[in-house]
């Protein structure tokens, strides 16, 4: 099966750039599906370049258009609200592939919005700061914030990384402090886990970030 870069989940359109992750999440999706919505996201190979990417969007937009009764490309491209980075990995693991299609998208499409879903382990693992290479490619960034502290940051995420925790809250300081609309993000309720949103909250804001809960649903969605 052919690599699936682009997808739509509820009418809005994902990108999914690699399999690769530093995290092993306890309640990682990869663990239980190998799909979303129908859109097989194990890729076949991870030997590809943005020009592949952007085909893929290129066709996935065309299709959106002849969907409709009197679409032209013209109103999907206005339609298209926001496009996510997310998928079966660490988008920012291809650094360079993600960069080159928001800026595709920034470019052709501007009225887009162009969102990012992350572990928030770039900066470590890159060992610089990458997000003002972000600056002006991607509008909001989602980080997975997953826990109030460390202990339960590596029971939850089981990082491949040292110092994973405090890699994550550098990153969505960096973030916030790059006037990158930020949200610091935890799971609840997987198998009747609680976490103590109000502590992670208070992190949150306290870096400059908003907070969200995502309870959690089996299948993910
Ligand atoms: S960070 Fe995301 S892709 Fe990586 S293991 Fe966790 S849930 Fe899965």
């Amino acid at each position: 099966m052919a690599n699936i870069f682009v997808y739509e989940l509820d009418g809005k359109t994902y990108i999914n750039l690699t399999n690769a992750c530093t995290n092993d999440c306890i309640f990682c999706l990869r663990n239980d599906k190998d799909d979303v919505c129908g859109a097989n996201l194990w890729l076949e190979t991870e030997n590809f370049t943005a020009a592949d990417v952007i085909a893929q969007l290129e066709t996935h937009m065309s299709s959106r258009a002849c969907s409709g009764i009197s679409q032209t490309l013209k109103k999907v491209q206005g339609d298209m609200k926001e496009i996510t980075f997310c998928g079966y990995g660490e988008p920012t693991l291809r650094l360079d592939i993600l960069k080159e299609v928001a800026a595709y998208i920034k470019e052709n499409f501007p009225g887009t919005k162009v969102r990012l879903n992350t572990n928030g382990h770039a900066n470590a693992i890159r060992q610089r700061d990458i997000v003002p290479e972000l600056a002006g490619l991607v509008d909001e960034i989602s980080v997975s914030l997953n826990a109030p502290d460390e202990h339960q940051y590596n029971e939850i995420s089981r990082p491949k990384i040292k110092n994973a925790y405090k890699e994550v809250l550098d990153f969505i300081a960096c973030c916030a402090h790059n006037k990158i609309k930020t949200t610091a993000t935890v799971v609840q309720g997987f198998k009747g886990m609680q976490i103590d949103t109000a502590a992670c909250e208070k992190i949150a804001n306290e870096l400059g970030a908003q907070f969200r809960v995502r309870e959690w649903i089996e299948n993910g969605y």
